[in-house]
């Protein structure tokens, strides 16, 4: 066998498909092959290569970041249909076997397969993951009519981050770790409203959320049918750091499972889809995919996360509404997993210099985690 993929979620099916359409003998373990994906994952327009346009659920040409001001990304925005986007992924070929490996197993493999893949995601079942406390993004979101969703978007067509306080009891001094709402249309007629901590240790718990939302919803002028009736229910749990331990011996983490997610946003989805092909290539060339070093570019997004961790509302409305003022480039790099450390450097540079001071003496002193 030439490559064993252990886990079939984004990361690891994008790979075993890659391997597979090079020729190559794949083995992919996962306890629900079949099943159809259930987050809703949103990724940039410009992310998504060469697949097929009928994996965009929905598109958004110019979402909106709000904090002090409003700010227009101009950049499209799109919710991806995961049973179209698993049919992009074909797993022709694959030698599919619907089970759950331990980290025993996954290990038990190397030398089975000349190249053993550990895609389980950041919080495997029967297997080590990171500790509940853990740095992580949680969310709790509601898919409602887009008539009842209206007064939420305030004209927005979609909203990546909206950092209004009026999540908070007084919205005029918020207590607690700041949140956001993130918005977007499905695609079918509903709009997806998140209340999103982008990053707390110990975690916002979902009740808190949901509380938020709640609040923030009504204020709005949601109706409060739509709110105790929704379409759907959405909860989000990322480990900000993956799964926390390393993959078995002889085994490469992908996704998740490894280095795959950005640490400042949680995203790990267009990386992965972008990984996969010159995986694949390596593997096709008789090489070992080679997982890059921790560089410079992880250093800065590990400060950024630690800022994230310790700012107050106030710092955090100031360095997103930073954010908001960048140029399209800046954000770009500094949303990227991808992005080399000169551009991402820039770009945190860029947003500090437009905090004002009170905001950039709390970012500092949350970065070198003196607040
Ligand atoms: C609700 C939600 C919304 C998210 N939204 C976004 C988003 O919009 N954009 C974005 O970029 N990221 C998003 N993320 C974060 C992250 O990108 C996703 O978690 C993504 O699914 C990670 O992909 P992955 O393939 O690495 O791992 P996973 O998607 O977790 O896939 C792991 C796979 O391994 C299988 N598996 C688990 N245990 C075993 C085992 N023991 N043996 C064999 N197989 C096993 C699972 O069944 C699963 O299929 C979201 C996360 C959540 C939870």
């Amino acid at each position: 066998m030439d490559v064993a993929v252990v886990g079939l979620g984004p990361a690891g099916r994008a790979l075993a498909s890659a391997c597979s359409a090079r020729g190559l003998r794949v083995v992919a373990f996962d306890p629900r092959a079949d099943a159809v994906w259930r987050p809703t994952y949103g990724v940039w327009r410009d992310e998504l290569g060469a697949l097929p346009r009928s994996v965009v659920a929905s598109e958004v040409i110019d979402p909106q970041l709000r904090a002090h001001g409003r700010h227009r990304l101009g950049r499209p925005y799109v919710l991806l249909d995961n049973a179209a986007l698993q049919a992009a992924l074909p797993l022709d070929g694959v030698d599919v076997r619907e089970a759950a490996l331990s980290d025993a197993d996954v290990a038990g493999l190397v030398g089975s397969a000349r190249v053993v893949v550990d895609a389980r995601g950041a919080r495997p079942v029967n297997a080590r993951s990171a500790g509940k406390d853990a740095a992580s993004q949680t969310a709790f979101g509601l898919v409602v009519e887009a008539a009842a969703a209206a007064p939420a978007l305030g004209g927005a067509e979609g909203l990546l981050m909206d950092w209004s306080t009026d999540w908070a009891p007084d919205p005029a001094q918020p207590v607690g770790v700041p949140s956001f709402l993130y918005a977007f249309p499905t695609g079918d007629g509903g709009v997806l409203v998140e209340e999103t901590c982008l990053a707390a240790a110990p975690p916002l718990p979902i009740d808190e959320l949901k509380d938020r939302l709640r609040r923030r919803l009504l204020r709005r002028g949601v109706p409060v049918s739509a709110i105790d009736h929704p379409r759907a229910r959405e909860i989000v749990r990322i480990p900000m750091l993956g799964r926390g331990t390393a993959a078995p011996r002889g085994v490469l983490a992908l996704g998740t499972a490894g280095r795959g997610g950005n640490v400042v946003t949680g995203y790990s989805v267009a990386h992965a889809l972008r990984v996969a092909g010159p995986w694949a290539d390596a593997i096709a060339a008789g090489r070992v995919p080679s997982v890059d070093p921790r560089g410079p570019a992880d250093l800065l997004r590990a400060a950024g996360l630690r800022a994230l961790l310790r700012l107050d509302t106030a710092g955090t409305l100031d360095l997103f509404d930073a954010f908001g003022r960048r140029g399209r480039g800046s954000q770009r790099a500094f949303l990227s997993r991808d992005s080399s450390a000169p551009a991402l450097a820039g770009a945190m540079w860029g947003m500090f210099a437009r905090m004002p001071w009170p905001g950039r003496r709390a970012l500092l002193a949350a970065t070198l985690g003196v607040a």
